[in-house]
């Protein structure tokens, strides 16, 4: 594949905006060119040779807003181009998205229509009435006229039906729309630089573990059961789209008990809460619902078992997690965290022969392990849990992406920035020598991480869903010819039950 980027712009002011805009990346090295493609269908077809080549394409210029919450000045990233006789996908579309917002944009990434004639009034509102965001004249048969290439198309709103074309103001919303393509051309440049053939290489276990399903289980039965609103005490699981799809089903979530409303019913989240949290529910006349996951409530139970054979308890892990707040509460007075070896060197305990350690689940396998050393050493007739703390799900990731890593220029990790497991995986990815940058979704990733990059892992923290790790796999695929395979370290088939009160 040719590697020169070619920009269509469908008008002359635009070409000038773009080329403007480009004169640093031009300068640098990049390969683009910039080809003005005409107005409309007609011209768009005559003029389809002026784009001709192997190399990614992207149609960048102005266009008119049909989503009320599209306004002049935002940017729309088409998801799929559409026209009567032809509709293009756009699976690279996310990965301009981070890009264009980090630059300061307003940006929306869904469908675009192109229309032969343009569009006002109750022409735009029969558009409107459809899922697309914006209206252009030339993207659907530029693109269609370049199939098998990858494919953006971005555009600059500067009409809408409440500020129409022929509408005061326009020249000024026009000179905005091109002030803005000059800022967006430099974007789309590093975009063209992620283009290129590549493997990419998943690697599995990753996602969802069984701890996480049965807690997004039991508010989605909960909520079916009892009906809504039922609320969750902070985040079910750690991920951002888990969050906002349960809040659309009707849960509320809560930073506290005493949000609730007396006598509601509440979740209480995967991570664990400490008994106290259990006490101000029940002093709340609440009906709770216990999601915690069985392995965090094995620590807990060991973190009372060791307090109670008055042992001070060393719990490895990070005192800002919520898992780690939930667990030293079992017994405040005697649980030491100890986030790090040094913080290992230095912790007090009552009586060095009577001390005892857990673990937070979701650490790094081979960090905990060096902290557990310093405290062995320390403290020699130390007790520990049977079975090290860490869960299955977080040593089987950790295996999996670190397994992968070692042949891959970089790693993208699905998972929220709060979720520890998921920032362990990237921790594992980089010391195992790639390149690792946890990613929300698609529009998390940054063409620069991609450029040169031949093979790319992925994986998942355990509350990450794997709807997002497809989404990142088809962006990849919008961006040249991948190929796909799955390096599989571990066989998974843990399962939980549920609780009763939703079983
Ligand atoms: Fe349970 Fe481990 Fe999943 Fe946490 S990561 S919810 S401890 S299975």
């Amino acid at each position: 594949m040719g590697d020169e980027l070619t920009i269509c712009t469908p008008m002359r002011v635009e070409q000038a905006a773009v080329l403007a805009g480009l004169r640093g990346a031009r300068a640098a090295g990049a390969a683009v060119r910039v080809v003005r493609t005409g107005m409309g269908p007609r011209r768009t077809r005559e003029r389809l040779a002026l784009a001709a080549g192997d190399g990614p394409l992207v149609v960048l210029g102005i266009a008119g807003g049909l989503a009320a919450h599209v306004l002049p000045g935002d940017v729309v990233v088409a998801s799929e181009v559409r026209a009567d006789d032809v509709t293009v996908a756009c699976p690279a579309a996310p990965v301009l998205v981070g890009a264009l917002r980090d630059a300061g944009f307003r940006v929306h990434v869904g469908p675009i229509i192109s229309s032969s004639v343009i569009v006002e009034g109750a022409a735009r509102a029969e558009l409107a009435a459809s899922d697309a965001l914006a209206v252009d004249m030339e993207s659907a048969w530029l693109l269609a006229g370049h199939p098998d290439r990858p494919a953006a198309v971005v555009r600059v709103i500067t009409d809408t039906a409440e500020a129409p074309l022929l509408h005061f103001g326009v020249v000024q919303r026009i000179a905005g729309g091109l002030a803005a393509l000059r800022r967006i051309a430099p974007v789309v440049a590093d975009w063209g630089r992620a283009v290129g053939a590549r493997e990419v290489m998943l690697a599995s276990p990753r996602s969802f573990c069984a701890g996480v399903e049965r807690a997004i289980e039991i508010v989605r039965r909960a909520l079916e059961r009892y009906g809504p609103p039922v609320y969750v005490r902070r985040q079910i699981v750690h991920n951002a789209h888990v969050v906002a799809d349960l809040e659309r089903r009707g849960a509320v979530f809560v930073d506290e008990v005493d949000q609730v409303p007396a006598g509601a019913r509440l979740v209480l989240a995967a991570h664990g809460v400490a008994p106290v949290v259990r006490q101000q529910a029940a002093d709340r006349g609440l009906d709770v619902v216990d999601a915690t996951c069985p392995l965090v409530a094995k620590v807990h139970q060991e973190v009372r078992r060791y307090a109670g054979a008055d042992h001070t308890v060393v719990l490895i892990g990070h005192g800002d997690h919520e898992e780690v707040v939930g667990s030293a509460g079992e017994a405040p007075g005697q649980v030491r965290i100890v986030a790090d070896e040094a913080a290992a060197e230095a912790v007090e305990v009552a009586d060095p022969d009577r001390v005892a350690y857990v673990m937070q689940t979701t650490l790094a396998v081979d960090e905990a392990e060096r902290v557990a050393a310093v405290l062995r050493r320390r403290f020699p007739k130390m007790r520990a849990p049977r079975h090290d703390d860490i869960c299955y799900a977080t040593s089987n990731r950790q295996q999996a992406v670190r397994e992968i890593a070692t042949g891959c220029d970089v790693v993208l990790v699905v998972g929220s920035a709060n979720s520890s497991n998921s920032q362990r995986l990237v921790e594992v990815a980089r010391r195992a020598g790639a390149a690792s940058y946890l990613v929300d979704d698609a529009t998390g990733i940054r063409p620069r991480w991609l450029a040169g990059a031949r093979r790319v892992g992925v994986t998942a923290g355990a509350s990450a869903p794997p709807e997002l790790v497809d989404g990142v796999v088809t962006a990849l695929s919008g961006l040249g010819p991948v190929r796909l395979t799955e390096h599989r370290a571990v066989d998974e088939d843990v399962r939980f039950g549920l609780p009763k009160e939703v079983s």
